[in-house]
């Protein structure tokens, strides 16, 4: 480190950015304004000032005026508002929904985290198999996904759609954490039974060490790690691809969305796990965010002591028992 008394600061600033051909994307309610402001605050502030990457903002109800006016006055590039079609945002045809309304209630006895939410339901299958296709989206190629309510703290001095498109990375995360093996009983057996109907979708060196544990392969028990999906800086192109196309079909016929409470979350970090090869996934280590209840923050004395991140990283969820960032470490091989 140079004196402390002495320190030129490099002020990276592109003047005339040269953009990737993404979006940021909120799934959002309109109740939910003042957390959509302020996650899109810091991220204005930490990255996309600098950028002006469109704004493409999701709901499965019309958008209100103030929470179009408010919005696309924080945004530094374009905005756009899509709804929901309705059919994406209901039971499908084969649900039984006398099963699933028992499901929900025995869920919610049992005090699982959402378990008697339909609308979180409808949310997790919209994640996991519709989003990438809404016609706001069909143009782009890349995404980043914000949550409304999370915290940012670090400033991004790159472009991390660039960085994604140009080290052939398909999906990233910051925080991975294990599901509630409540929500999701059957989601492995399904995901078995998938892989050995179609071998041919599962990829050559697929990151499938980090969801089972001791290399024992498809075969083995899911460990119920994922990437926290939250936040995902991702290629729409693969939620496309006629792998997962397949996948979240399979997924959805089996019921598992109704009739237990299966994630976008698990469902993406296993079909990524399974369907990409494992170098392109990538862990954003010089990212800070906060995602309610876990925070991780870098820790590299540059982002500490720069003053580029603003937390501490003495508290710090990738360390945590519950984290499973040691296990990615493991097979990314940190
Ligand atoms: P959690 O992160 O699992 O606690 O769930 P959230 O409540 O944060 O929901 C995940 C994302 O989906 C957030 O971006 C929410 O704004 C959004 N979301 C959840 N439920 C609904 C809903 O019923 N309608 C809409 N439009 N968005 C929703
Ligand atoms: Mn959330």
């Amino acid at each position: 480190m140079e004196p402390l008394h002495r320190r030129q600061r490099k002020i990276h600033c592109d003047p005339d950015p040269v953009r990737q051909n993404a979006t940021l994307v909120m799934l959002v309610r309109n109740f939910e304004i003042d957390d959509a402001l302020s996650s899109m605050r810091q991220i204005e502030d930490r990255f996309n000032r600098r950028y002006r990457y469109p704004w493409t903002f999701l709901n499965d109800e019309e958008f209100t005026q103030e929470f179009i006016q408010l919005t696309s006055g924080m945004a530094s590039g374009d905005t756009e508002y899509g709804l929901v079609p309705k059919e994406e945002w209901s039971w499908p045809d084969h649900i039984d929904r006398q099963k699933s309304r028992a499901s929900m209630k025995k869920m919610e006895d049992d005090e699982v985290i959402y378990g008697g939410s339909l609308t979180y339901r409808h949310m997790c299958r919209y994640n996991s198999g519709f989003f990438f296709n809404h016609p706001l989206l069909l143009k782009y190629d890349w995404y980043w996904r914000v949550e409304p309510s999370i915290e940012f703290y670090c400033d991004m001095n790159y472009d991390p759609f660039k960085f994604m498109k140009d080290n052939n990375k398909a999906y990233s995360f910051v925080i991975a954490i294990p599901e509630y093996p409540k929500t999701i009983p059957t989601l492995w057996d399904a995901t078995q039974r998938f892989a050995e109907r179609y071998p041919k979708y599962i990829a050559k060196d697929n990151a499938i060490d980090f969801i089972v544990d001791d290399h024992k392969g498809i075969k083995g028990p899911y460990n119920f790690c994922h990437f926290w999906s939250n936040f995902e800086i991702a290629d729409l192109n693969f939620w496309r691809s006629e792998a997962y196309t397949k996948y979240f079909q399979w997924l959805d016929e089996e019921g598992g969305f109704y009739y237990e409470r299966w994630g976008d979350a698990p469902v993406h970090s296993i079909a990524a796990s399974l369907l990409l090869s494992r170098e392109r996934i990538h862990h954003f280590a010089d990212i800070g965010y906060k995602h309610t209840p876990w925070l991780r923050c870098p820790t590299d004395d540059e982002s500490y002591f720069s003053g580029r991140c603003l937390c501490n990283r003495h508290e710090n969820f990738d360390e945590h028992v519950f984290s499973c960032l040691p296990k990615w470490f493991q097979i990314a091989g940190k």
